[in-house]
């Protein structure tokens, strides 16, 4: 096992990260920015290194920062967290190639996971049920272009192979505006992620999204740990989620995970992952594969009882998944909130000083947050402030013990979204549950 790990992220999920070292006996290198030395895992941590002024692209995005951190504190492996270099191919390749585990999959998996038209043809390959779609990239034929509209058949959606973060999409609703949708596609494509391959899905109207976690380790087994309803969502950003997803039966998760967990054999994929799908009318479509530990990943593990940063890290020390499928019971539900700061009308980003801070507890709360009475959130960053998790044996209990945690929680000196969290857990389509991914945005008016 490793002796000592460097923690390539900040907040909460760097605090986490940290945690899991604790109690498995690895010391822990914090890296973080100028802005950044009060963050509470640097200060816990057994050392760090700062690696560069505030904007990130000058610290967590500074490859040659990150690794010279990894050098010169003698540590043996990089844990990327989420965001930032985690699903960056070369930021992978290069830790391996300087003498260090990169904890995650191999850059090989990263790199076709990253290309989404390559990720669609891996699951199809697999046997991963997609989107009806173009079935690869289109070209530049007008009329073929129209002809593949037609058979998909509209409404649908034009997406850049090389999207991330809900940006590079557009809803076509008829052929009037087919054609100059794609150019306009792919010309935002290249901009923004140097890439103006395109392709075409149909567009799914009222859709949930339900996410499969999977582990896999190097030894050819891999599991999944059911699945998590992220369909709370506003501008394609999760804002609530859960575990189980409601109303999904125990048949439909098995036919699901037997063929992620097929697909991660056949790639040769190693390391935590998750396949996102959208699901409707009882069926799954792919639309995407994350290749790193997940934000929202503690629902999965209070209903699993598996601690995935252990796992993750285990894995990439090379020892196999500590159980096997038949060992995973899903016991309870999970519900987690995001808790943000910011104004929780407007979404506006709210940084400053907290001046009070108090967070709840007992049976089934969890909080997974780095802040303190007195900690200035910078304005550089996620608003992220850490998330409330809330398990019971039953998701109305969950939904209990969330409205009295919410209450209970204290932010002050800041604005936090921890009022909207509030009227989400009173609204009566929420508790009945298995609301569409259109469903907060709609409740809000927007
Ligand atoms: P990103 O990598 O940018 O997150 P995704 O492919 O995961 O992109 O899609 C993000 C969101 O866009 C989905 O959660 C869903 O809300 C919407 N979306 C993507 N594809 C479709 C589709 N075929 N039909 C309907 N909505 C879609």
């Amino acid at each position: 096992m490793f002796e000592k790990i460097v923690i390539a992220n900040r907040g909460e999920i760097a605090l986490r990260i940290q945690r899991a070292c604790r109690e498995m006996g690895i010391r822990t290198v914090a890296i973080h920015s100028e802005a950044d030395r009060n963050l509470k895992h640097v200060l816990l941590a057994d050392e760090s290194v700062c690696i560069g002024p505030a904007p990130s692209t000058q610290s967590y995005l500074n490859v040659p920062a990150v690794i010279s951190a990894a050098e010169v504190t003698d540590a043996q492996a990089i844990h990327p967290g989420y965001g930032f270099l985690s699903e960056n191919a070369e930021f992978a390749e290069q830790v391996e190639t300087s003498g260090f585990v990169f904890i995650g999959p191999p850059p090989e998996a990263i790199r076709t996971m990253g290309d989404k038209v390559a990720a669609i043809e891996a699951m199809k390959q697999a046997g991963v049920p997609c989107v009806p779609g173009s079935d690869g990239p289109l070209g530049d034929d007008p009329a073929e272009n129209l002809r593949i509209a037609e058979r998909i058949g509209y409404p649908i959606i034009i997406k850049a192979a090389g999207g991330g973060g809900g940006r590079g999409m557009r809803v076509v609703h008829t052929e009037a505006t087919l054609l100059d949708s794609i150019s306009l596609t792919r010309s935002e494509a290249g901009a923004a992620f140097g890439n103006e391959s395109v392709y075409m899905e149909k567009y799914l109207e009222n859709p949930r999204h339900i996410e499969i976690q999977v582990l896999a380790d190097n030894h050819g087994n891999a599991i999944y740990l059911g699945e998590r309803d992220c369909s709370m969502q506003r501008r394609h950003q999760k804002v609530m989620e859960e575990a189980p997803a409601p109303g999904i039966t125990e048949e439909q998760r098995r036919f699901i995970g037997e063929r992620c967990t097929r697909a991660c054999r056949e790639m040769g994929y190693r390391g935590a992952g998750t396949f996102e799908f959208l699901y409707e009318n009882g069926e799954f479509y792919f639309i995407e594969m994350n290749t790193r530990l997940q934000v929202e990943h503690p629902v999965t593990e209070m209903i699993t009882g598996v601690d995935l940063v252990r796992e993750q890290i285990r894995i990439a020390a090379g020892e196999p998944l500590s159980l096997r499928q038949e060992e995973v019971v899903l016991r309870g539900h999970a519900l987690e909130c995001r808790i943000n700061a910011e104004d929780p009308e407007n979404f506006m980003p709210s940084p400053g000083t907290i001046t009070a801070y108090h967070a709840p507890g007992g049976l089934g709360v969890r909080i997974d947050s780095h802040v303190y009475s007195g900690y200035t959130v910078p304005p550089y960053y996620d608003s992220m402030i850490g998330k409330l998790i809330t398990f019971g044996p039953t998701r109305e209990s969950a939904v209990a013990r969330m409205r009295t945690a919410l209450e209970e929680m204290v932010v002050e000196g800041i604005k936090t979204n921890i009022p909207l969290h509030q009227k989400l857990c009173e609204d009566q389509a929420f508790i009945e549950g298995g609301t569409n991914i259109h469903y907060l945005e709609k409740k809000l008016g927007l």
